[in-house]
């Protein structure tokens, strides 16, 4: 066979793609009719395609490309580490200079108390190594009955056995016999699809209190923790009403319910701080790392614990851990990551340039035709579309996925932005320019000018 490489005709990679290469979260079939649309290379915000289309990646790659694409310092770090050892693992009482560096420096990082981490490879093992551990946790306390978990519907919080489980989407759930026993799940605080003709602040609280009538219903003995994300965010991008995070965190202080937030999206400055739990005004005892930890130059996740669930976890063997459980190579990565994150003021930037000029125009598109509410967060955003503002509803299912369509426009007009459903979402890389979220936001609208005209 010829060399496989960027030079060869679209057509040609698409069709070994589509005859080789099953992908995540796509149907092989559209593959084989439509091809794969292939990025070859990619600097800044900005992609290439092998058709040599020049793309705004509005979505940071999977959210998690939060320093840009094109960083050699990553490259270089990655190299230095490889050549002096590739390899090796953490467990047996070994440790590597890269795995306790990067420890050290997320303690330093992380809020409160959480000064302890345990690394996977990515947030989906990390968030199977939190259900493992807080059940562990509460057994090692003498309660090995409080195993249940409680999540959201509608949460995304990856994909194994455990964390598809803790995810809350029916699609998920309808194939492969999850979730797993003892995860249970309430409404999630999205207003907007959900709220019916109450304020969103009632709505928040209400929704909060979804968990304390979980809690008595499952009883209290019972429930061993609750996750979700501080902002949800392939849920998405719904950003909770003010009232919904304060009323989780007496809950979960009274009940005495350990609070995992799952940072996967949130953290690393997303949200204009370094953690989401920090912009939420929350205190996890447990927080899922991934994505931004590496800009996803590397893959690499973990979870940061507090002293009290380390405290007792460590009285004993955990038995659970990762071959790549603090790899080397991407521990590195995410050091040097995490250093031009700090240098360069990278989650400043959020805060006081990026973050403040995309709210300005993203909540602008609410007076497009198609827009019902504009929510952002940081660096997080999202549209509802809908056929009517008034009313909040939602397009027939049969209208074809008009998010679906809209997300279609976009790719047309360069610029990469995501739909769930009718709702449609962005998450572009920190460094953004304050004129580069100016060329997204006229792409978005234009996308949403074409969308109109093609649904109406
Ligand atoms: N948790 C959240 C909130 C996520 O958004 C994701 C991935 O999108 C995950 C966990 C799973 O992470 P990974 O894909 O690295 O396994």
């Amino acid at each position: 066979m010829d060399a496989i490489t960027n030079h060869m005709p679209t057509a040609e990679l698409q069709a070994l793609d589509a005859a080789h290469h099953m992908h995540p979260f796509t149907a092989q079939k559209d593959l084989a009719e439509k091809g794969a649309r292939i990025i070859t290379r990619a600097n800044g915000v900005w992609l290439t395609d092998s058709e040599g289309n020049e793309m705004l990646d509005g979505m940071a790659g999977l959210w998690c490309v939060n320093i840009g694409y094109g960083r050699s310092e990553l490259a270089d770090a990655a190299a230095r580490q490889m050549r002096e050892l590739p390899y090796y693992n953490t467990f047996f009482q070994t440790s590597h200079v890269p795995a306790i560096a990067l420890s050290a420096k997320l303690a330093e990082l992380a809020p409160g108390d959480l000064n302890h981490v345990f690394f996977a490879g990515s947030g989906s093992e990390a968030n199977d190594t939190n259900i493992r551990m807080v059940r562990h946790y509460w057994a090692m306390k003498g309660k090995p009955e409080k195993s249940i978990i409680i999540s959201r519907k509608n949460a995304y919080h990856g994909s194994t056995m455990g964390a598809a489980s803790l995810g809350g989407m029916v699609p998920m759930h309808e194939q492969g016999g999850l979730p797993i026993p003892d995860i249970h799940h309430i409404p999630q605080p999205n207003w907007w699809a959900e709220g019916g003709d109450i304020s969103p602040e009632d709505f928040g609280f209400a929704r909060a209190k979804e968990l304390e009538k979980a809690i008595h219903e499952l009883g209290e003995e019972r429930v061993a923790a609750f996750i979700a994300e501080p902002v949800q965010g392939a849920g998405g991008v719904i950003v909770p009403p003010e009232t919904y995070w304060p009323e989780i965190q007496r809950i979960c202080d009274q009940y005495s319910i350990l609070l995992i937030a799952d940072e996967v999206i949130c953290g690393f400055g997303r949200t204009g701080n370094w953690f989401g739990s920090q912009t939420m005004n929350i205190r996890p005892h447990i927080m899922t790392i991934a994505k931004g930890l590496s800009s996803g130059y590397a893959p690499i996740g973990g979870s940061i614990v507090c002293d009290e669930v380390a405290n007792v976890i460590g009285q004993g063997e955990f038995n659970h851990g990762y071959t790549y459980s603090g790899h080397p190579v991407a521990a590195s990565v995410a050091l040097e990551n995490l250093r031009i994150l700090e240098e360069e003021n990278v989650i400043g930037h959020v805060r006081d340039v990026a973050g403040p000029h995309l709210k300005e125009k993203w909540e602008a598109l609410a007076d497009h035709p198609l827009v019902g509410e504009a929510k952002i967060c940081g660096m997080m955003a999202s549209i509802a579309l809908t056929p009517d503002k008034a009313t909040r509803a939602a397009f027939a299912a049969d209208a074809g996925t008009v998010g679906f369509i809209c997300r279609e426009r976009c790719f047309a007009n360069n610029v990469v932005m995501r739909h769930v459903g009718d709702r449609m979402i962005i998450s572009p890389p920190l460094v953004i320019s304050t004129d580069e979220i100016d060329q997204l936001v006229e792409r978005a609208r234009r996308s949403l000018d074409e969308c109109l005209e093609e649904v109406t």
